[in-house]
């Protein structure tokens, strides 16, 4: 139903926890998954660590996903400044669209509270007027979340997903990038449709062609 899957992801790690489950299952498909990051953050970085240590980690995550390293495209809009960005941002989406034609486009909720979050669920939603879009789950920054969607997933894509979240290392101690969280997450989704792991999306736009 759909081949070319763009992932948009705020920041390096959003797509990682909000959908690494299913990109891993959707590269095991033989889908193309393209991941698109709008910061490294590096504003983020704890002090003592290289400023760009972000973007080896999203390398190194993406990798562990599966997804080719040029289907990587990375950006460096300043974090928590998004909406100041929103035209360029809007004109760079475009453009990405335009190149890789995908066929659904995942980005973060529309109830996603964090300013950049937002931002970029607003401009994809302008960007891709002709394509199917669902939001992903990122619990920490959602005012609510509407579970309509779901991917079913086998053992081994919450085990990459977990592996590919551990590749940040710079962010550790963040509550939502545990082993035990994610896996907890995954049972939850799981349980709403009776299996034992799932990723809950809500469709924000479903195009049937
Ligand atoms: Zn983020």
């Amino acid at each position: 139903m759909f081949r070319r899957v763009l992932i948009l992801a705020p920041h390096t790690d959003d797509g990682e926890f909000g959908c690494g489950g299913s990109i891993s299952k959707w590269v095991d498909e033989g889908r193309e998954v393209y991941y698109v990051a709008f910061s490294s953050a590096e504003r983020s970085v704890p002090e003592g660590m290289p400023k760009d240590i972000l973007k080896k980690e999203v390398q190194e995550a993406t990798k562990v996903l599966g997804i080719p390293p040029n289907n990587l495209i990375l950006f460096e809009y300043p974090v928590r400044e998004f909406p100041s960005y929103r035209q360029q941002i809007l004109e760079d989406m475009i453009r990405l669209g335009n190149e890789i034609k995908p066929e659904l486009v995942l980005l973060p909720s529309i109830a996603d509270t964090h300013q950049d979050h937002q931002t970029i669920s607003q401009e994809g939603f302008r960007a891709f007027k002709k394509t199917s879009i669902i939001g992903y789950e990122m619990p920490y920054n959602n005012l609510s979340f509407t579970t309509n969607l779901f991917v079913i997933l086998e053992e081994k894509h919450v085990a990459r997903k977990i592996e590919a979240c551990k590749c940040y290392k710079s962010q550790f101690g963040r509550i939502y990038a545990t082993e035990s969280f994610i896996r907890s997450l995954a049972r939850v989704r799981g349980t709403q449709i009776g299996v034992e792991y799932a990723e809950a999306f809500e469709v924000i736009r479903w195009v049937i062609r």
